[in-house]
């Protein structure tokens, strides 16, 4: 997710150092600027379009191992890390690591509304909580998380984490199932002061059995196709952004992404997979994206970062066009100091906040 945010439950000074800290990091040259850990394979929900839970695996680095491996994610540029998994509340030991990424990063952990209302004491301190919701329709959301009780459960979280005062947001995934919802979906939420962003859904389509890990899995109920629709629906995301600031969205990803569904198909951006990103699975090993292989262990990273191998590595993820998760697309659009300077006139109340 890619938003600059503010800091609520940090004591005035150690909010203040870790904003001069993540200012100082967002406007240096050639880091790696977000970062995803996927600090566990683990899930306890069977969604449809989702391959994690088939493909569980019980090994995962200690928390002394993540703890580590944010220092150096630190001393490499990182500055906005985002916990996910399958899901990362699983852990028992996710409250140590939520609290030793809050005070180095903005960090956003991800939920699927099973667990984050028993972990409240530990996301306190966390800029975003993210809750997956994709439809107001109980059963049908149930159906696409395939776990009866889903949506109830998930709703009483988002409210309960709100009244806690605990930075709660909610992302659907936009999909055919759900593209006539989601400006519903995101006028309810945003109604109750609650922030929603999306995610696009996508499926892994490499067949390369190196990849780091895997993710999405193809389903041809959840595939776009109604293309204008989804134009349609950016357009009217766009319109909605401009007054409704609880849309943690900019225009400007909107409109990459309108511009993937209209019929020239344009996609006018070049990746910046282990430029300006990078993600890390269960076991602390890094790629530009989840779709290629592994390059090395994040605590190699900074051996690695400006050699030859990551050069050539970096200029090959450049000219890929193979995925269209939201997430990677954004932190192309928005990459390097331009990319949060840009950022932060889309999103200057948020950006004032950081910067203060
Ligand atoms: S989408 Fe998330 S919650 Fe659903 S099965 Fe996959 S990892 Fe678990
Ligand atoms: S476009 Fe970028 S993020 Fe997507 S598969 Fe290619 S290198 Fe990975």
């Amino acid at each position: 997710m890619l938003t600059i945010k503010n800091y609520g439950s940090d004591s005035l000074a150690s909010g203040i150092k870790k904003a001069a800290s993540i200012a100082s990091r967002a406007l240096s040259r050639g880091k790696p600027q977000h970062a995803q850990w996927l600090v566990t394979r683990k899930c306890n929900y069977r969604c449809v379009g989702c391959n994690v839970w088939k493909e569980q695996d019980e090994r995962e680095l200690s928390a002394t191992e993540i703890k580590k491996g944010m220092d150096i994610l630190k001393k490499v540029g990182v500055v906005e890390l985002v916990i996910s998994g399958g899901d990362p509340l699983l852990r028992p030991d996710i409250d140590e690591i939520i609290d030793y990424a809050t005070d180095r990063f903005i960090t956003t952990v991800y939920d699927n509304g099973s667990m984050a209302a028993k972990k409240a004491d530990a996301l306190h301190k966390a800029d975003f909580v993210a809750i997956s919701i994709d439809s107001l329709d109980e059963a049908k959301n149930d159906a696409i998380k395939a776990v009866p009780g889903a949506f109830k459960k998930a709703m009483e979280t988002v409210e309960y984490l709100h009244h806690e005062g605990i930075k709660v947001a909610v992302t659907p995934t936009i999909s055919q199932k759900n593209l006539n919802e989601i400006v519903d979906i995101t006028n309810y939420f945003t109604g109750k002061d609650i922030p929603v962003w999306y995610c696009l859904y996508s499926y892994d389509t490499s067949r390369d059995s190196n990849q780091l890990f895997r993710i999405g899995k193809a389903n041809d109920e959840f595939v776009i196709t109604d293309k204008k629709g989804m134009v349609d629906l950016c357009n009217r995301l766009i319109e909605l952004q401009k007054k409704n600031k609880k849309i943690l969205m900019t225009a400007k990803l909107m409109e990459a992404v309108r511009d993937l569904y209209n019929e020239e198909e344009k996609r006018d951006w070049k990746c910046h997979a282990l430029q300006n990103f990078l993600v890390i699975d269960h076991l602390g090993r890094i790629s530009g994206c989840h779709h290629h292989n592994y390059v090395c262990s994040v605590f190699d990273l900074p051996a690695k970062w400006n050699s030859t191998e990551f050069q050539n590595l970096r200029s090959f993820y450049h000219d890929c066009s193979q995925c269209n998760y939201l997430c990677y697309i954004a932190y192309s659009i928005y990459s390097g100091p331009r990319g949060y300077a840009a950022l932060a006139k889309d999103q200057w109340r948020n950006a004032r906040m950081l910067l203060r």
